[in-house]
C-alpha cells in the first residue's frame, strides 16, 4: 500500500510508555463507536489476560520477518531489543471495509512514519505525562515491568519526548478526563471536517 484513497482516515495515538495512551484509547472506543482499535502484530509474549486477536496478534519472529518480506506492514519497528511491533496493512484495511476508523496505538518511531505515508489523512496525537517523575511513578503503579524493562522504558521516553513537536497536537495528561476530553474533541473536529 503506497498510501491512502481519499477517506481512508484514521487517528494514530503515540507516546512513551507509561504516558496514559492505554486509558485513553478505551475512553476513545467507549465514546466513539466510529472508531476500531487497530490490533498489532508483536513478538513478545503475552502478559496475563492479553488475548490473541484482541490485544495483539501475537506472532513468532519468523513469521513477522515473512511479512516483512511481503511488504504487509504500513509500519514496523523494533521497539525494544528484540521485540518488534507492526500495523498489518490487512488489519487497516479490514477496519476501513467495516466503514470505521482505524485508533493505533504505536510508539513515536512508528507514529511518525505512518504520519508521513497518510499526511492529512491522519490525525496524529502524542500524549504526554507532566513530568519523567510522574511517568516513572505511574509506570511503577501498573505493576507490570521488571526493573530493566521499567528503565528501557524510561531511558526509551528522554529520546521519544524530543519528538514531541512533530504531531498534529501534543496533550498533557496530567488529569486523565481533561485529556480524554481533549483527545476526543479533536477526533471529532478531524473526523467532521
Ligand atoms: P501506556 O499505555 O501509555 O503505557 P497506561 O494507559 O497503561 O499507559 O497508563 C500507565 C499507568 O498510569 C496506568 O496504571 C494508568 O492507570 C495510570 N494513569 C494513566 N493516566 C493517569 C493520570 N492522568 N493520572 C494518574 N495515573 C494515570
Ligand atoms: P507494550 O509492549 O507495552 O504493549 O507496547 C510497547 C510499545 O509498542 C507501546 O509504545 C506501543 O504503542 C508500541 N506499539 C504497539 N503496537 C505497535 C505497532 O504496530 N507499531 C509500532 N511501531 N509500535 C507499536
Amino acid at each position: 500500500m503506497s498510501g491512502s484513497a481519499a477517506g481512508e482516515r484514521l487517528i494514530i495515538i503515540t507516546a512513551p510508555s507509561g504516558s496514559g495512551k492505554s486509558t485513553l484509547v478505551r475512553y476513545l472506543l467507549r465514546e466513539m463507536p466510529s472508531l476500531a482499535f487497530s490490533v498489532s502484530a508483536c513478538t513478545r509474549k503475552p502478559r496475563v489476560g492479553e488475548v490473541d486477536g484482541e490485544s495483539y496478534y501475537f506472532i513468532s519472529v519468523h513469521a513477522f520477518k515473512e511479512h516483512i518480506a511481503h511488504n504487509d506492514f504500513a509500519e514496523y519497528e523494533m521497539v525494544y531489543e528484540g521485540k518488534y511491533y507492526g500495523t498489518l496493512n490487512s488489519e487497516l484495511t479490514r477496519i476501513w471495509n467495516n466503514q470505521q476508523y482505524p485508533l493505533v496505538d504505536i510508539d513515536v518511531k512508528g507514529a511518525l512514519r505512518l504520519k508521513s505515508k497518510f499526511g492529512n489523512n491522519a490525525l496524529s496525537l502524542f500524549l504526554k505525562a507532566p513530568s519523567m517523575a510522574e511517568l516513572e511513578r505511574r509506570l511503577r503503579g501498573r505493576g507490570t515491568e521488571t526493573e530493566e524493562s521499567l528503565r528501557e522504558r524510561l531511558n526509551k521516553a528522554e529520546e521519544e519526548l524530543s519528538y514531541s513537536d512533530r504531531f498534529d497536537a501534543c496533550i498533557i495528561n496530567d488529569e486523565i478526563e481533561v485529556a480524554c476530553e481533549e483527545a476526543h474533541k479533536r477526533i471529532l473536529k478531524f473526523l467532521t471536517d
